[in-house]
């Protein structure tokens, strides 16, 4: 029994962490819905799930059942673990689906607690309501629904919940060579898969995911709807040669990689990263454009013009902020893709790196000469350190940015350090579809 309220407050996490946690396991074997909502009296909650967990362990040998939810209504959801792309396991689910039906009428409780039916459990009805009631359902939606248009194969009516799969025994995916490692998610086409279809990236006004949705309430710019373009392009349900297409590219187009979606996403999928390996495969197929060429650039050459002395770089940084303010340069860089109404960010007058650094020195200098040896080593080794890892825009653009972070971290007492010997975030490279050629910075 938990009485302590910091552990009750860690329990209440678990408990809404719980289904994130579940649903974002790699692998092929996923907790697949179906007799998940089955609600029971809550006195025979207990019998109900010994026997479905004997029933999955034991007779069909499922390895993992997954188990949550709500004891207290009766409604513990039971969701095995089943490889979708096995026909094995597809009939296990079959199998499972039935016996929980019949558990269900046996001990007077239902299919559906607290969801609703659809295609996973209203196969189940005629079983679950008896031959007059379920006849009686099937006519009465025929009266107000006499071409069958709404919702068909919802409730009555219903296919297998094993028919029109989204993987199934013959699913195959094409393999591409990766710039990323995919390991932990079992490959890159694995890592789209993640995608369950729940749509949870079409929430409005909580978190971030998904800003493209968020700003034109259209599927076509949800999470969802890149997972699903991708998978279905390398699974062939649609040619694979969509895989490099326009159309697929502007499918892709409208994620900011954000990462939104890796944090907020219930099975964690990491679109950023996604599309980060795809642009580098679309860009060998249809070339690199020359905007994406000279952003790839943009780090070298911002590091040359700090590297000058600084009686040359200081004039010509004020000399480029002007010169990007210019009409005749924004025609230029209209030309390259850049929209003459978008404010470049400035060149900095130092770098972050560079204020970091001379920061450091100086706040050294004061402890050395304010403070006993022994005293410092002391202090030193209770601090909490922490690598802050600033991008190109941080380190000359928006210093300001890095600064910030810095002061923050310093004041809730952190020793910050900048990673030792990088160069380069390799953003500029990653993001334009160049991710194979950041690997060296
Ligand atoms: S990374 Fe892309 S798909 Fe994911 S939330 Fe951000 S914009 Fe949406």
């Amino acid at each position: 029994r938990v009485l302590d309220p910091v552990k009750v407050a860690q329990v209440w996490t678990v408990r809404k962490a719980g289904l994130n946690i579940l649903m974002s396991r790699r692998g092929d074997h996923k907790p697949i819905t179906g007799i998940e909502d089955v609600s029971v009296p809550q006195e025979q909650l207990a019998d109900y799930l010994q026997r479905m967990l004997d029933f999955c362990q034991k007779e069909n040998q499922i390895g993992e059942v997954a188990v949550y939810a709500h004891a207290s209504a009766g409604c513990l959801h039971v969701r095995p673990l089943l490889n979708m792309k096995d026909g094995a396991d597809i009939a296990k689910l079959r199998a499972v689906g039935e016996y929980a039906a019949d558990l269900a009428v046996q001990y007077s409780g239902v299919m559906s607690g607290e969801h609703g039916d659809g295609f996973a459990r209203s196969a189940y009805n005629p079983k679950l309501f008896g031959e007059t009631l379920y006849n009686a359902l099937r006519e009465t939606k025929a009266i107000f629904d006499p071409h069958n248009l709404m919702n068909p194969g919802k409730i009555v009516d219903a296919p297998l919940p094993t028919e029109n799969l989204r993987m199934g025994p013959t699913y195959q995916t094409i393999k591409l060579q990766t710039v990323f490692d995919w390991g932990a998610d079992g490959g890159y086409a694995p890592a789209i898969e993640m995608c369950n279809g729940a749509g949870v990236c079409r929430k409005l006004g909580a978190g971030t995911m998904c800003p493209s949705y968020m700003a034109t309430r259209d599927e076509h710019d949800t999470t969802r709807a890149r997972a699903n373009a991708l998978r279905n392009a390398m699974a062939g349900r649609i040619s694979p040669n969509e895989l490099f297409s326009t159309e697929m590219y502007g499918v892709m187009d409208l994620c900011l990689g954000c990462k939104a979606c890796k944090s907020e996403c219930p099975s964690a999928v990491d679109m950023a990263k996604i599309k980060a390996e795809y642009l580098v495969h679309y860009y060998q197929h249809n070339g690199l454009p020359l905007f994406n060429r000279l952003m790839g650039w943009l780090p070298t050459l911002n590091a040359l013009l700090y590297r000058l002395p600084e009686p040359v770089s200081a004039p010509l940084v004020s000399l480029i902020n002007w010169g990007m303010k210019q009409d005749s340069t924004k025609g230029l860089l209209e030309k390259i893709g850049i929209h003459p109404e978008r404010t470049l960010p400035a060149y900095a007058p130092q770098t972050f790196a560079r204020w970091f650094y001379t920061q450091q020195a100086t706040e050294g200098t004061a402890q050395r000469t304010s403070q006993p040896a022994t005293e410092k080593s002391t202090e030193k080794s209770t601090e909490k350190s922490v690598i802050l890892f600033h991008d190109t825009w941080t380190n000359y653009n928006e210093t300001h940015l890095g600064e910030a972070a810095v002061r923050l971290l310093s004041a809730a007492g952190y020793h910050v350090q900048l990673a030792a010997g990088r160069q380069c975030c390799g953003r500029p490279l990653i993001t334009g579809g160049q991710a194979d050629k950041a690997k060296p910075w």
